[in-house]
């Protein structure tokens, strides 16, 4: 089991994030804020696909409107992401963001800053305080010679002390470059001098394809070092997928529990269509919350000996497929019934474990 750095515990409505409490999932709309049912629709989309908290935009009074108007219709925890202006900020608060996330970097005067602490302070939420490669302070990046991983841990301590000095403690920090060895080495560095929560994530991670391997990466190895207490996977397309590749990057490590797919990469022994087989799989045991490895291999030669370490699996054979359990043969089933079967067997298997 990974050991987990100590963190203080924030709550953002009734999620706890950082201390003992398991790393939580979020993501962030992508349609205007103002469109009140598009966003309602996503924000039911992600909290089914498992998505915990859900970060909408508040560019302008318009959208405080909507996000007060919003707030009223779902329970999800809300973020408010505010940018430039400390008065959005105050008026998403009094609209009933859960959490706001903010750079204070570009929010203006300290004193901005502080009327944007007290009022959260006033609201009991806590604030994210966003720290980012690109819109680091200039005197940092002239000290540093770049958005190094020091310079960002610098602007990231700043923060920290400037709320702390206004009795403020209730905050998570991120620190985010799109450049993946910055990213890790900065959240490490800030898990060094600092207790507080880390949200994670690489900022313009890219596409499903390359997006899911740089996060899976960068934030992958974080958790496996026990940094990070909240993370989101930025992707760009619908953020439903964000939450499927948070959810393998935390059961890859056991951070968290639910069926994990594995397939055999297919040979020339090949007897199934396993790319297809595995899909089919995923979809049949989405609705499953237990900790279970299944394996779909593609041939009753080599697949039971390979499937070993899984808990239980189906080899493929011609017109049929083998039923494995733990790497022992169970049976053998028509290929038209693999799949109900596969499932039966599962079902079978959980509730011997329960
Ligand atoms: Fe090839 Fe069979 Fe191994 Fe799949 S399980 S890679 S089909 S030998």
């Amino acid at each position: 089991m990974l050991q987990r750095k100590k963190t203080r515990s924030i709550t953002v409505r009734n999620i706890p994030v950082g201390g003992t409490a398991p790393i939580v999932i979020q993501s962030m709309s992508n349609v205007k804020t103002t469109d009140t049912e598009a966003v309602l629709a996503q924000i039911e989309a992600l909290t089914n696909a498992g998505c915990s908290i859900v970060r909408l935009a508040v560019p302008d009074d318009s959208a405080v409107e909507a996000f007060r108007n919003i707030r009223k219709q779902t329970e999800t925890p809300l973020v408010a992401d505010i940018h430039f202006d400390y008065r959005l900020a105050i008026g998403a608060i009094e609209a009933g963001a859960d959490k706001i996330r903010i750079n204070p970097g570009n929010i203006g005067s300290e004193d901005r800053v502080n009327a944007v602490i007290d009022a959260a302070r006033s609201a009991g939420i806590p604030i994210r305080i966003g720290v980012n490669s690109g819109s680091l302070e200039k005197q940092l990046l002239r000290k540093h010679g770049g958005p190094t991983p020091q310079a960002l841990l610098e602007s990231a301590l700043n923060y920290i002390s400037m709320f702390e000095k206004n009795n403020f403690t209730d905050v998570i920090v991120s620190i985010k470059a799109s450049n993946v060895p910055t990213t890790i080495e900065a959240c490490r560095l800030l898990a060094e001098y600092s207790d507080v929560p880390q949200h994670i994530g690489i900022t313009e991670s890219g596409t499903v394809r390359s997006g899911t391997i740089r996060s899976a990466v960068g934030i992958g190895t974080l958790l496996a070092e026990g940094i990070g207490d909240t993370l989101r996977v930025s992707l760009a397309g619908d953020p439903v997928n964000e939450i499927f590749v948070a959810k393998e990057i935390l059961k890859s490590l056991g951070l968290m529990n639910g069926p994990t797919v594995i397939a055999c990469p297919t040979c020339g022994r090949t007897e199934i269509n396993v790319a297809r087989l595995a899909a089919e799989v995923e979809e049949l045991v989405a609705d499953i919350s237990d900790r279970i490895i299944i394996a779909v291999m593609g041939c009753v030669v080599n697949g039971p000996g390979e499937a070993k370490e899984a808990d239980i699996g189906i080899a493929g054979g011609k017109h049929e497929g083998l039923i494995i359990v733990k790497g022992t043969p169970l049976r053998k089933v028509p290929e038209d019934r693999l799949l109900s079967e596969l499932r039966k067997e599962i079902d079978i298997l959980l509730a011997e474990r329960r």
